[in-house]
């Protein structure tokens, strides 16, 4: 017993209260960035790959950390869901995504989808479709130009609520999309139960492309199935143009990724459109 009394007297060293400190810091910078909307959004373009024409943006949050410049996601999305903060920014983005989707489309820019990542909780802790329907009517945005993405363990998680909120999405017109799709549970079975319009292929796959022909199968399957399915397919994360080309074999229908151009601030995906659409 006195054994276990040390250890935990050592646990708890000046190193570790720091970082119990810095954490607390972290998590009022982010509650504050939460409160002022500190945030903005970049958008990554999607192109259809037999035409090559834009099909629509990803919007992606960062963070404008005080200190640190402009944050990604993979540093605090975790952080935030732990600490109950994502649900808030999820409605942020989701507000500013409509907002843009609409400005864009006033000053003469193709009317393509902007998709919006949502979360978990923000399916568990929100009405979804209230905050959906009020972020469209709010920036006068047809509900067909906006996607949801969510990923698999969304899907699973949750009695309930889940599929009754994506039926009343989809009568809504809002577009449904899977993320990171094949890295969760999901069979094709049971997302025949939801009205999903599109699979996002994960880039984990994509990136093993073209040589390894374990992943070709399975992007190869994804796309089949998906397609036995109407549903959409688009591969994320394509770097290379053998990769786009053997996607393009494969008969995938979009592609998102480096290759094409990385997520844009707002003010260069405008240049980035200026450059590539041609009405
Ligand atoms: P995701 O939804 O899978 O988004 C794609 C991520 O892959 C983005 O990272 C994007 O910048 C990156 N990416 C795109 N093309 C390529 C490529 O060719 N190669 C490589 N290596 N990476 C590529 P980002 O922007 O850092 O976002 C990371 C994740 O954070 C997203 O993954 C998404 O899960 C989450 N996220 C972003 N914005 C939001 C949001 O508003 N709400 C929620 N809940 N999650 C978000
Ligand atoms: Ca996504
Ligand atoms: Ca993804
Ligand atoms: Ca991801």
């Amino acid at each position: 017993a006195k054994n276990r009394g040390r250890s935990f007297v050592q646990f708890y060293t000046p190193a570790l209260e720091g970082r119990a400190t810095r954490m607390l810091m972290q998590e009022q910078l982010l509650r504050q960035a939460v409160e002022r909307g500190e945030f903005e959004l970049h958008y990554q373009p999607q192109l259809h790959l037999d035409s090559g024409e834009l099909a629509g943006f990803e919007a992606l949050v960062r963070w404008k950390h005080p200190h640190r410049g402009l944050v990604h996601p993979d540093e605090f999305i975790g952080f935030a869901e732990n600490r109950g903060l994502i649900a808030a920014i999820d409605h942020w983005a989701l507000r500013e995504a409509c907002r843009q989707a609409r400005a864009w489309q006033d000053a003469g820019y193709p009317a393509v989808p902007v998709a919006v990542n949502l979360s978990a909780q923000e399916f568990r802790q929100r009405d979804v479709v209230q905050e959906v329907s009020q972020a469209l009517t709010h920036a006068g945005l047809d509900a067909r130009l906006l996607h949801i993405e969510l990923t698999e363990s969304t899907l699973m998680q949750s009695g309930g609520q889940v599929p009754d909120a994506l039926h009343a999405l989809k009568a809504l017109g809002v577009g449904l999309a899977i993320d990171d799709f094949g890295t969760g549970y999901s069979s094709l079975a049971y997302l025949r139960k939801h009205p999903i319009d599109r699979l996002k292929i994960d880039r984990s796959f994509i990136c093993d492309l073209p040589h390894n022909p374990d992943a070709a199968a399975i992007v190869s399957a994804i796309v089949q199935m998906g397609h036995s399915l109407h549903l959409e397919i688009v591969a994320e994360g394509v770097e290379t143009l053998a990769q786009r080309e053997l996607l393009q074999n494969i008969g995938c229908d979009m592609m998102q990724g480096f290759l094409v151009s990385a997520p844009l601030p707002c003010e260069q995906a405008q240049h980035w459109m200026s450059q590539h659409c041609h009405p």
